[in-house]
C-alpha cells in the first residue's frame, strides 16, 4: 500500500479506501486496516507523503464539518427486499449493504456497538490531525426507523456520549492502545451498574452535555424509506436530533416500484417529503439511475425522472445520492442478470446520463456523493469503476457545461476576495410550501461561500411559524471558538448575516410570529447567541 502511495497509484483517499478493502479481504483480516496502522508502517522519508493521502479529505472537512458513519445492526426491512438490494440478516450484514464498505467492516470490528465505532473513528481522525469538534453524525443500516425505537434511540445516544468522552478516552487509549481499551470497553458489560462506559444516563442528559462539549454533534442524519419516514418515525428521529433524514427514492414512478419490489409507493414518497420539510428537517433522495437496465429507453426514463423530482412540487429534495443500479451476488437482480434477462447500466452511459442531470440541477440541490463505495470485486456487473463522479466533471468540462448544484461550487481553499462576495436570493414552491434560498457567493468566480433554507410550512397560515432548515457556512473547519485566519470563511459572521436575513423576510414579507431553526444538538449554543431558545426539538425565536 505505501509503495503504491509513493508510485502515484494511488492519489485520493477514494482510492486508498478501496485499496484497503481489497488488501482486508486478500489477506482476510479480522479487523479493518486503519491510516495510523499505514503510517506507522511508513520509514521518516515516507511519512510526510503518505500524509498528504492520508490527510487529503476535501470532501469530509472542506465543507465545514467532519463525517463520521455508523453502522446499526443488520436488521429486516419491513415490506421484504428490494431487487438489487445487497446484504441481510441471513448473511449478517446490514440490509444494503455487502459487509466490504469501509463503513461496514468498521461496524463488523465494533460488533454494531455505536460508542466503540465512533470512538475509533473520532480516534482515526485525531491521529491523522483533523479538525473533529464539529461532526456530522450519519447514521445507516437497512430501515433504521422501522425497528424498535428504544433501539434508535440507544444507538444515536451512545454515539453522541462517545463524542462527549472521546478526550477523556483517548488517555486510555494513548497510554494502552486501541485494543486494551476495547478490552477495558466489554469488561464493563458484567458489572451491574454499566461500570464506566455503560453507566445509564438519559438521552436529555447526554444530548445537553454534547451542546457544550468539546467534540459537538452538529447534524444527524437517518436513513429510511418513504413509507417509514411518516410522522411517528419523525417524531422518533427528532427526539433523537436528526436534522436530516436520507430517503430510498430511487425512481418517482410506481411501474418501477413494483418490478423492483420497493414494497412502497411514489404517494408515499409525496407524503414523507412534505412532512420531513414542515417538521424542519432536510430531505436527501438517493436516486437509482438503470433499474430498468442499459436500454436508450431506461436512459430517458431516468432523465425524465430527475427532472420530475427537482421540478415538480411534491419532491424537490434539497440532496441526492445518485448510485446507479449495481449486480451484487445474492439479489434478484443477480439472478435475472444470470438468466440474460437483465443488462445494467455501462459506465459510459451512466456517465452520459449523470452528466446531463448535473447540468440540469438547480442550484438548490447538493449531489452529496455519485456511486457508492463498494469494492470493485463485490460488483457481478455493472459499473465498477471508483471514479465515476470524476468521469462525470471530466464530461462536464469537456462539454463546457455549467453545474450548478452546490457541491460543485462551494468554497473549499480557493482565495476569495471579499469584495466579490453578495447576498442572493432564490425562491420556489414546494411541498406546498415556499422555500427561499438565501446564499452568499463570490459572484465574480461563482463560489459559494454558504446558504440558508427558510420554509414557509404548509401550515403557515395556522401557525405562523417558519423553518430555517439548513444554515451552512463552507470553507475548512475552524475550530469552535476560534476566530478566522486571513483565508478563513468561517467564523466571519456570514452565518449571522443569513440569518438576520431570514428573520427580516420573515417579519417583512411573510408576517411571521416566530422562527424556529432545525439546529444540530451541537450548534444549539450557535443560536443562542442570537436570542434562540430551545423549544421542543428547535431553537425558536418570536418575532413579534
Ligand atoms: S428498503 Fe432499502 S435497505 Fe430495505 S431492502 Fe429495499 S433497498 Fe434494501
Amino acid at each position: 500500500m505505501i509503495k503504491k502511495i509513493l508510485s502515484g497509484r494511488i492519489i485520493s483517499r477514494e482510492a486508498l479506501e478501496k485499496e484497503k478493502s481489497i488488501y482486508c479481504e486478500k489477506y482476510r483480516m479480522r479487523e479493518y486496516l486503519n491510516n495510523p496502522e499505514i503510517l506507522n508502517s511508513a520509514n521518516d522519508s515516507e511519512r510526510a507523503e503518505i500524509l498528504k493521502i492520508l490527510q487529503k479529505k476535501p470532501s469530509r472537512t472542506y465543507a465545514g464539518v467532519t463525517v463520521i458513519a455508523c453502522m446499526t445492526m443488520p436488521a429486516r426491512c419491513p415490506h421484504g427486499k428490494c431487487a438489487y438490494c445487497p446484504g441481510g440478516v441471513e448473511i449478517d450484514i446490514p440490509q444494503s449493504y455487502t459487509g466490504k464498505e469501509p463503513s461496514t467492516m468498521r461496524g463488523i470490528q465494533c460488533h454494531f456497538d455505536s460508542y466503540l465505532e465512533t470512538t475509533s473513528r473520532l480516534y482515526q481522525y485525531h491521529k491523522l490531525g483533523h479538525a473533529i469538534d464539529k461532526i456530522e453524525l450519519i447514521i445507516m443500516g437497512g430501515t433504521l426507523p422501522a425497528q424498535d425505537i428504544d433501539y434508535m434511540e440507544y444507538f444515536s445516544k451512545r454515539c453522541i456520549q462517545a463524542m462527549n468522552e472521546f478526550y477523556e478516552n483517548l488517555k486510555i487509549i494513548e497510554k494502552s492502545g486501541e485494543e486494551k481499551f476495547t478490552e477495558k470497553y466489554n469488561d464493563d458489560k458484567n458489572r451491574s451498574d454499566g461500570g464506566k462506559f455503560r453507566k445509564f444516563h438519559y438521552q436529555e442528559e447526554i444530548q445537553r452535555a454534547n451542546e457544550k462539549a468539546k467534540i459537538r454533534c452538529v447534524g444527524l442524519t437517518f436513513e429510511s424509506r418513504p413509507d417509514y419516514a411518516k410522522k411517528e418515525e419523525i417524531l422518533g428521529m427528532l427526539k433523537c436530533g436528526a436534522t436530516r433524514v436520507e430517503m430510498g427514492v430511487q425512481s418517482p414512478y410506481d411501474f418501477i416500484y413494483s418490478i423492483v419490489d420497493r414494497g412502497h409507493t411514489v404517494q408515499d414518497v409525496i407524503e414523507s417529503t412534505a412532512l420531513l420539510k414542515d417538521y424542519g428537517l432536510k430531505v436527501c433522495y438517493h436516486m437509482m439511475p438503470g433499474l430498468l437496465g442499459n436500454s436508450e429507453y431506461s436512459r430517458a426514463l431516468d432523465f425524465r425522472g430527475f427532472g420530475k423530482i427537482v421540478t415538480d412540487e411534491n419532491f424537490m429534495p434539497d440532496m441526492l445520492k445518485i448510485y446507479p443500479t449495481l449486480i451484487i451476488k445474492g439479489t434478484k437482480f443477480h439472478d435475472e442478470y444470470i438468466k440474460g434477462n437483465f443488462e445494467p447500466l455501462t459506465t459510459e452511459n451512466a456517465v452520459r446520463l449523470i452528466t446531463d442531470v448535473m447540468a440540469a440541477l438547480p442550484k438548490w440541490v447538493r449531489v452529496m456523493r455519485v456511486m457508492r463505495d463498494i469494492p470493485a470485486y463485490m460488483i457481478e456487473a455493472g459499473i465498477k469503476t471508483s471514479n465515476l463522479e470524476q468521469l462525470v466533471d471530466k464530461k462536464l468540462k469537456a462539454g463546457n457545461l455549467k453545474c450548478m448544484e452546490i457541491r460543485h461550487r462551494e468554497v473549499r481553499n480557493e482565495n476569495i476576495d471579499f469584495d466579490n462576495i453578495r447576498l442572493l436570493r432564490e425562491e420556489y414552491n414546494a411541498s406546498k410550501g415556499r422555500e427561499i434560498f438565501l446564499s452568499y457567493e463570490d459572484i465574480e468566480n461563482d463560489l459559494l461561500i454558504g446558504f440558508l433554507r427558510l420554509r414557509t410550512p404548509s401550515n403557515f397560515n395556522k401557525t405562523k411559524n417558519v423553518f430555517v432548515r439548513e444554515l451552512h457556512i463552507y470553507g475548512k473547519e475552524v475550530k469552535i471558538g476560534e476566530k478566522a485566519k486571513a483565508d478563513e470563511i468561517q467564523h466571519r459572521g456570514f452565518g449571522g448575516n443569513l440569518l438576520a436575513e431570514a428573520e427580516r423576510i420573515s417579519c417583512e414579507e411573510f408576517d411571521a410570529k416566530k422562527i424556529s431553526v432545525m439546529s444540530g444538538i451541537g450548534a444549539r449554543e450557535y443560536y443562542r447567541k442570537f436570542n434562540y431558545k430551545k423549544e421542543k426539538f428547535w431553537m425558536v425565536k418570536n418575532l413579534s
